[in-house]
């Protein structure tokens, strides 16, 4: 089996709701549990009768996966036939908003869990809200605890209708309503046979559904250099295929060099060989003539070139505890690359109740924002776009601090109309 790139798949909703019985269930029901400890409790208790508490089951597994893991999310993975996923679970607000927007979660998919006899709550919609901004656009929203409405077909219809309207506000337009209820297992990877009613697809199936890295195969390839080391007389230029696709044969422009070479041999890791490799793989290539990349430059299609600026708009998630000013100067991280940027103008700050754009002076603490970033030397990037990563900056302060996260939108003589993540 190939070493492929898992789906992460981030799941939110309104505490309470029902987001780790939906967790736990769905990883026991798919067989993903392979810590024997707790699959052994869940039998146990199962077969004396006693409910499971599916929330306790997570407690345990995000206890001991945290103390080998530095970022501040729990990453689940599992897998659902021959795809490979990760649960994506951060807790807290602030937890969510770090782990998204500074790659450690790069969802490209949702599910927003909801109640379905309470309906949307304050932080549904502050969640919602979140993964508009953040640019997520495959939301599944799974009606939970929907065994609390009796399975009934025109009650679930009603919050859903109520649910509608709220992400209509927010201009998302969720993929799939799920009616199901975590605790029971109804429609979570089993159909349930108390909604006859509902012939749409179970959350397995949603989820099976959810446009993975092939998605980004298509695009123009963009392959960033991670590293280029030399092994057995050759050079190998080692990354990560962020878009589209690379074979054996293919003309590639390097970075801001500018210089053309072909790619004389593929190599990937733990996977069978084969003359081609696609987006979410990792490479290790060959270059003809053998011109020498740095770390951070990009390799792409002569033919299909990233923006070229030095002036760049970005949206900007501001996570540092003091309120951003215009001249700060940071670090951009930008997929592979680090570029010294200095904060040139704040051009509006949006407001998180109403998501109104105002003008402001400085990004408060935790606000969000588009600025203009000025570089010494012209940057080139790829503007942010859903289900793509390579587009989205990371900021970072002198200490190597995370300050914010900042998907690049433009360069900055481009309107931010044209650009916004609508
Ligand atoms: P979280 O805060 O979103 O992680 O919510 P939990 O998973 O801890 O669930 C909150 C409460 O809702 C717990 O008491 C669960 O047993 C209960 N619950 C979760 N799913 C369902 C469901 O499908 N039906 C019913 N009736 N209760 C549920």
């Amino acid at each position: 089996v190939a070493l492929e790139a898992a789906t992460p798949i981030v799941i939110v909703g309104h505490v309470d709701h029902g987001k780790s019985t939906l967790i736990g269930r769905l990883l026991y029901d798919t067989d993903n549990l392979e810590d024997g400890k707790v699959a052994q409790i869940i039998e146990s208790s199962k077969k004396r009768g006693l409910a499971i508490e599916w929330s306790f089951l997570l407690d345990s597994l995000q206890i001991e996966r945290d103390q080998g893991v530095t970022v501040d999310s729990t990453r689940l993975p599992f897998r659902l036939g021959d795809r490979q996923f990760v649960i994506v679970d951060a807790p807290g607000h602030r937890q969510f908003l770090r782990n998204m927007i500074t790659g450690a979660a790069d969802a490209d998919a949702a599910v927003l869990v909801v109640d379905a006899n309470e309906g949307a709550q304050e932080q549904t919609r502050r969640h919602a809200m979140l993964l508009r901004l953040i640019g997520i656009r495959h939301i599944i929203v799974l009606l939970n605890k929907v065994d609390l409405l009796d399975f009934d077909e025109q009650r679930v219809a009603a919050v859903r209708r109520s649910v509608t309207d709220l992400l209509g506000q927010l201009g998302l337009e969720p993929a799939l309503f799920v009616p199901a209820s975590a605790r029971d297992g109804d429609n979570i990877a089993s159909r349930s046979d108390r909604s006859p009613w509902y012939t749409g697809p179970i959350l397995t199936e949603a989820l099976a559904a959810v446009p993975g890295a092939d998605s980004r195969a298509g695009l123009p390839l963009r392959l960033p250099v991670q590293d280029v080391y030399r092994f057995d007389d050759k050079r190998y230029v080692a990354g990560r295929i962020e878009r589209g696709e690379i074979r054996v044969g293919d003309s590639l422009t390097i970075g801001a060099q500018g210089s053309v070479a072909r790619v004389a041999s593929i190599e990937r890791w733990q996977a069978p060989q084969r003359d081609f490799a696609l987006a979410g793989e990792s490479v290790a290539i060959t270059l003809e003539p053998d011109v020498i990349p740095d770390r951070g430059d990009l390799l792409f299609p002569p033919s299909a070139k990233p923006l070229k600026a030095a002036r760049i708009r970005a949206r900007l998630f501001w996570l540092r505890q003091e309120p951003l000013r215009v001249g700060e100067s940071f670090r951009l991280r930008l997929a592979t690359a680090e570029h010294q940027v200095t904060v040139a103008s704040i051009d509006s700050v949006v407001r998180l109740d109403d998501l109104t754009e105002q003008a402001a002076s400085e990004v408060p603490p935790e606000g969000f924002a588009e600025i203009t970033l000025a570089a010494a030397e012209a940057i080139q990037f790829d503007p942010f776009t859903p289900g793509t990563a390579d587009g989205r900056g990371v900021l970072v302060d002198r200490n190597q601090r995370i300050v914010g996260g900042a998907p690049l939108l433009g360069p900055a003589e481009v309107s931010a109309e044209h650009n916004a993540i609508h």
